[in-house]
């Protein structure tokens, strides 16, 4: 998941977006600018998935203008190839899902216009309103797109692959948490107006950002990383532009509080949160590492996502 908020209006298009990009136990943290343009059609490609997924499509799209190329036919040509690319993915990498989202010049009507597939849905597609965020900030009314993406938790389909490390009753707890914070976010009715300045546009990515990332149980699905550096790519008649606007506090007692109750290297060798003064690595996780990983590899934690130094200071017995 990632960062998304676009507007979209006659004479512009405006596309916001983190930089992060992380592994579901977000012990590997990364960057990708996460907006392909593709100036020649007024078009840009963004959304979240697999590392390397929107790279595939932004080639993709290039490779199907012609002079009378329009965003609609980009649209059509997308929805035919989504799925069988998809299917191609191994099935490891799929877990976090996959939305490409394509803005443009929607010529027909006059005025740019975005269009979203999801994973979750089976790349249907489907118009994204002139103003869309996701993940939604506490109160904003979350995206038919978001909707699709939790339910799809709550069905956990995922975890009842035969490879599941989880038991029964793990996958039971799972989804009545899914079901619960699917309860939350659907209590949010707020349609707020899209930012018209800079500042706006940095406010509402905090505001996603305080309620998504900081004050959020990792392991829930109301969580979602924003963090890096935050972009805002313009469309108008005088082509694309992209620029950054914003770097988040991805230090100090932030990022601990957006990292907090995760597996990240700096909470494995941060203090352990019973207060034992031991590290989290050598004192409660201790129990966990010969478990299997909740980043559900089928390895265990030790093998997996335990930073190195479990090997050595808790040797496999
Ligand atoms: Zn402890
Ligand atoms: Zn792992």
């Amino acid at each position: 998941m990632t960062y998304i908020a676009i507007h979209t209006s006659k004479t512009a298009a405006r596309i916001s977006t983190d930089s992060w990009t992380y592994n579901t136990t977000a012990t590997r943290l990364g960057h990708s600018s996460k907006v392909h343009a593709i100036p020649h059609l007024r078009t840009v490609l963004t959304g979240s998935g697999p590392v390397g997924f929107l790279a595939t499509f932004g080639a993709f799209v290039e490779a199907q203008s012609t002079d009378s190329t329009t965003f609609e036919d980009l649209l059509v040509a997308l929805r035919d190839v989504l799925p069988e690319c998809w299917a191609t993915y191994p099935d490891d990498q799929k877990d976090v899902g996959a939305i490409v989202i394509l803005v443009g010049w929607f010529a027909a009507e006059s005025r740019y216009a975005a269009a979203a597939f999801s994973s979750f849905d089976g790349f249907q597609g489907e118009e994204l309103d002139d103003f869309f965020v996701i993940p939604s900030p506490a109160g904003m009314k979350i995206s038919d797109v978001e909707l699709a993406r939790i339910d799809s938790y709550v069905a956990d389909d995922r975890l009842l692959r035969d490879d599941s490390p989880l038991t029964a009753d793990e996958k039971a707890a799972k989804r009545a948490t899914a079901a619960a914070n699917r309860d939350v976010l659907i209590g949010w009715t707020d349609s707020p107006t899209a930012p018209t300045t800079t500042a706006g546009w940095i406010d509402l990515a905090e505001s996603a950002r305080l309620f998504r990332s900081r004050r959020c149980t990792v392991g829930s699905s109301l969580k979602v990383l924003v963090g890096g550096d935050l972009w805002l790519t313009t469309i108008n008649s005088d082509g694309i532009a992209t620029k950054k606007i914003h770097a988040f506090n991805d230090s100090g007692a932030e990022f601990a509080e957006v990292m907090a109750g995760g597996l990240h290297p700096q909470v494995q060798l941060g203090p352990c949160r019973c207060g034992s003064g031991k590290t989290y690595l050598e004192c409660c996780l201790v129990p966990e590492l010969d478990e299997p990983c909740p980043c559900e590899s089928g390895k265990t934690l030790r093998q997996c996502c335990a930073v190195d130094a479990a090997r050595q200071v808790v040797p496999a017995s």
